[in-house]
């Protein structure tokens, strides 16, 4: 398995020409497209088109390669081979270590350019050299990345799961419904909360599943399976469309589109298609 970014603290670090450069255009990402496969390029392929980029954050090493993340004038000339995209589309084409450096890479540019006044006085703020947070000289003040916490929840009841239409969706594509914690609550109450809002149901028996950075632009996914407890589906009409209870051969056989296999969304579909089928060769369902 490839290595994973190893994040590191260092503000003197400087890009050298061989550098792993993440570099954004707004919310999309600079790649070099060869012989049909994308990669990251390095720090000197960008220098020579656009000079050096000023404030390349240091994020820490790949493999035996240090990489910075940078910030690039969108609609800035990327020649011929270079190539700008979405996070999200590229979230189904890199492999899993360089698209989590990229997400953190992205976020890191987020926090870098977010925090460059104190929110509190108004004063530059300066790198710290230990942590990752940006301090300010005059009120003492430290600002760290924001991390926004959101629940992402598979309710099932009685062997088929609630998969809903969100009004942001187009075409027919379904998903588990999710939503932001709000502050004074656990987990487990956002989870029920956001069911009984976006559904209008009550739920219960919420287990904990695995969690996901959500690069668009903060977030962390963190997923829960849940069991239907009372109750008729009613959508709120604002945020989803629509909701129903699937059967697992309805949603095995794509008469539904899901979400992509990178998210933790098409996770949680999938781990519950998996138990269906050991519960129904046992005869539960
Ligand atoms: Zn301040």
């Amino acid at each position: 398995m490839a290595d994973s970014l190893v994040p590191i603290i260092d503000p003197q670090a400087s890009p050298k020409p061989g550098s792993l450069a993440f570099a954004f255009a707004g919310s999309r990402m600079v790649a070099v497209r060869s012989e049909g496969v994308l990669r990251v390029p390095e720090y000197g392929h960008l220098s020579e088109l656009l000079g050096d980029p000023p404030d390349a954050v240091y994020l820490g090493r790949l493999g035996d390669r240090d990489c910075f993340a940078l910030s690039i004038p969108e609609g800035a000339d990327l020649g011929t081979d270079l190539v700008v995209a979405g996070l999200r589309e590229l979230y189904s084409v890199l492999p899993e270590h360089l698209m989590a450096a990229a997400g953190r890479a992205f976020q890191t540019l987020e926090w870098y350019h977010g925090h460059a006044y104190c929110g509190r006085c108004g004063t530059p703020t300066e790198l710290s050299g230990t942590e990752m947070a940006r301090s300010c000289p005059t009120c003492g003040a430290l600002h760290f990345p924001r991390v926004t916490p959101a629940v992402i929840m598979l309710v099932e009841r009685e062997g088929e799961v609630l998969l809903a239409r969100n009004r942001r969706f187009a075409g027919p594509f379904y998903s588990v419904l999710a939503g932001f914690v709000e502050p004074g609550e656990t987990l487990e109450q956002a989870v029920a909360r956001e069911v009984g809002e976006e559904a209008g149901i009550e739920i219960g028996d919420v287990r904990y599943f695995g969690s996901q950075s959500w690069p668009f632009p903060s977030q962390l996914m963190i997923g829960f399976f849940a069991r239907h407890s009372a109750g008729e589906v009613k959508v709120d009409g604002s945020e989803l469309i629509e909701a129903s209870w699937f059967r697992p051969e309805q949603v095995a056989a794509g008469e539904i589109q899901l979400p992509g296999p990178f998210s933790i969304a098409r996770r949680l579909i999938d781990h519950w298609l998996q138990r269906s089928s050991i519960d129904s060769r046992r005869g539960f369902v």
